[in-house]
C-alpha cells in the first residue's frame, strides 16, 4: 500500500514513510491509493471478534507491512484497551462514547496508534524525534498521554494560558518525562502559528527532527475507524444505522466514510457542525469557502478551513452528487446546543457535553425530515471537561470519574512564554 500527496507534486510514500513526515512536502495530505475491501466474512464474525482483532484486521492492509503482524497485534491490543460503549438515549438515538480513554476524548486511539507506530520506527534512530503540537485542549492530552514514556520520542505542547479548562490544563501539564508544555501568553492561534513557523525554519530543522501529531497524519487518522467497527459490532438492529460525527477538522468523519467504502453497512453520515459552517454551506452550494474561525462552546470544533476536506473530496472523487447522497451537513448554534443538553438531561436522563450535543441535535434534525430510522451520534469527549458550560446548562456538579481522579492532587508544571516564535525557537535550539 502507497500513500499519494492529494496534490499530486510529492513522490507516494509507504504507511512507515507517510508516518514520519506527516504532511507531504507540496503541502497536500496522504492519502491511500486504493481502499481496501472487508471480506463478507469479516463483516459476518464482527460481533463475535474482539476489539484489538477488528482493529488489527482493518488497518492491517493500510500498514502494508511496514509494522510486522505480531508487533501491529501488540500495538492495537494496547490502542483499544477501554471500552467503546454504545448506550441508548431513548427509542430510537444511541451514543457511542468514546470517552473512556485515559484522557477523556475520542483523541486517544489515534494518539496511543500513532505514537506507537512511531516509537516503533524510530528504535533504532540515534537522534530523537521531537513532535511539536499546538492544541486548544484535547488534542495536546491525548498526543501528551499517549506519548507519554516512548523511546526516542519527546513531545513539546503548545496551549493557549487561561482558554483551555482546569481538567485539561493539568492533563497537559503534569506528566512530565519526555512531555513539556509551553503555556503562551496569547490564543490558539498564536500557538498554531508559532508551531507552523517552527516547522519552516531551516536552522531549527536542521537541529531537530520536528513532527506534528494531528489528524494531517495518517498514522492518527486511520486508526479512527475502529469506532465506527465497534459501533456496529454493538449494533442491535438489521438495518444499519445513521451516523452522526460532530466535526472540525473532518478527520473522524473521514476515517468513517473509509470504513463505509471498505464495506462496513451505514445508512447516512452526517457531518454535525456548529457555527463554523464552512462545510455545510459547500454540500449545500458546491462552492467551498473557507474563512476564520469564530468561537463557540464546542470549541474543539472550531475550525474556519477544515484540514481534511481535501479528503473528502478525494473519497468521493470530486462528485458532489455522490457525496450528498451519502453525507448531510448542518450547523447547530450554541443556543441549540445548550438547550439540547439541558433537555435530553432532564427528559432523557442523559449527559452530554457540547459535541456531543451538537451531533445529537443534527441527528435529531435528520430523523424528523426522515422518519423512520435509527441513528447513533458519536460522543466525543467526557462531559467532566467541559464543566463549566455542561453545569451551567443542568445546574448541577459533574462527577469526576474515578480514572482522572489522581489529577486533583496533582501540580501544574509549565513554561510561560510570550506569543511570537523567538521564544519558541530558543527553548527548542537549547534543549
Ligand atoms: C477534535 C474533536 C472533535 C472534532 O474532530 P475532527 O476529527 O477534527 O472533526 C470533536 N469533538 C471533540 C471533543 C474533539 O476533541
Amino acid at each position: 500500500m502507497l500513500y499519494y500527496s492529494t496534490n499530486k507534486r510529492s513522490e507516494p510514500l509507504t504507511f512507515r514513510e507517510a508516518a514520519i513526515s506527516g504532511q507531504a512536502p507540496d503541502k497536500g495530505l496522504y492519502f491511500p491509493e486504493f481502499i481496501p475491501e472487508l471480506s463478507k466474512h469479516f463483516l459476518a464474525e464482527l460481533k463475535a471478534k474482539t476489539r484489538a482483532e477488528i482493529a488489527f484486521e482493518v488497518i492491517k492492509p493500510y500498514v502494508g507491512g511496514t509494522i510486522p503482524d505480531e508487533v501491529l497485534h501488540t500495538i492495537c491490543e494496547e490502542t483499544v484497551n477501554f471500552e467503546f460503549p454504545l448506550v441508548q438515549v431513548n427509542e430510537s438515538l444511541y451514543s457511542l462514547e468514546l470517552y473512556h480513554g485515559p484522557t477523556l476524548a475520542f483523541k486517544d486511539v489515534g494518539a496511543r496508534f500513532m505514537s506507537r507506530c512511531l516509537g516503533y520506527f524510530s528504535r533504532d534512530n540515534k537522534r530523537n524525534v521531537t513532535i511539536l503540537v499546538a492544541t486548544s485542549g484535547d488534542t495536546g492530552s491525548a498526543v501528551a498521554n499517549g506519548f507519554l514514556g516512548v523511546e526516542g520520542v519527546d513531545v513539546v505542547i503548545l496551549y493557549p494560558s487561561g482558554k483551555v479548562s482546569n481538567i485539561q490544563e493539568l492533563q497537559l501539564t503534569t506528566l512530565g518525562r519526555n512531555i513539556t508544555a509551553l503555556e503562551v501568553k496569547g490564543t490558539f492561534d498564536d500557538c498554531q502559528t508559532m508551531v507552523k513557523q517552527a516547522f519552516a525554519d531551516k536552522e531549527l530543522n536542521r537541529k531537530l527532527i520536528l513532527t506534528s501529531a494531528n489528524s494531517i497524519n495518517v498514522a492518527r487518522w486511520l486508526p479512527q475507524q475502529f469506532y465506527y467497527f465497534y459501533a456496529l459490532q454493538q449494533w442491535p438492529y438489521s438495518q444499519p444505522p445513521v451516523v452522526s460525527v460532530p466535526s472540525g477538522n473532518f478527520g473522524n468523519i473521514c476515517a468513517g466514510l473509509l470504513a463505509f467504502k471498505s464495506g462496513l453497512p451505514v445508512q447516512h453520515f452526517i457531518a454535525a457542525c456548529n457555527s463554523n459552517d464552512v462545510f455545510p454551506v459547500y454540500l449545500q452550494s458546491g462552492v467551498y469557502n473557507p474563512k476564520p474561525s469564530v468561537s463557540t462552546y464546542s470549541n474543539a470544533m472550531d475550525v474556519g478551513n477544515p484540514s481534511n476536506f481535501v479528503r473528502l473530496t478525494e473519497l468521493f472523487e470530486g462528485d458532489l452528487a455522490l457525496m450528498q447522497q451519502t453525507v448531510s451537513s448542518c450547523s447547530v448554534s450554541d443556543e441549540v446546543t445548550l438547550e439540547t443538553i439541558r433537555e435530553v438531561f432532564y427528559n432523557e436522563n442523559y449527559l452530554l457535553e457540547p459535541h456531543g450535543a451538537v451531533a445529537y441535535a443534527a441527528l435529531k434534525q435528520f430523523m424528523n425530515e426522515n422518519p423512520g430510522q435509527r441513528g447513533i451520534f458519536l460522543e466525543t469527549a467526557h462531559p467532566v471537561k467541559f464543566n463549566t458550560i455542561v453545569e451551567k446548562c443542568i445546574g448541577k456538579v459533574v462527577d469526576i470519574p474515578v480514572s482522572a481522579s489522581h489529577l486533583a492532587g496533582l501540580s501544574k508544571k509549565s513554561l510561560i512564554i510570550e506569543p511570537g516564535f523567538q521564544e519558541l525557537k530558543d527553548f527548542l535550539m537549547n534543549k
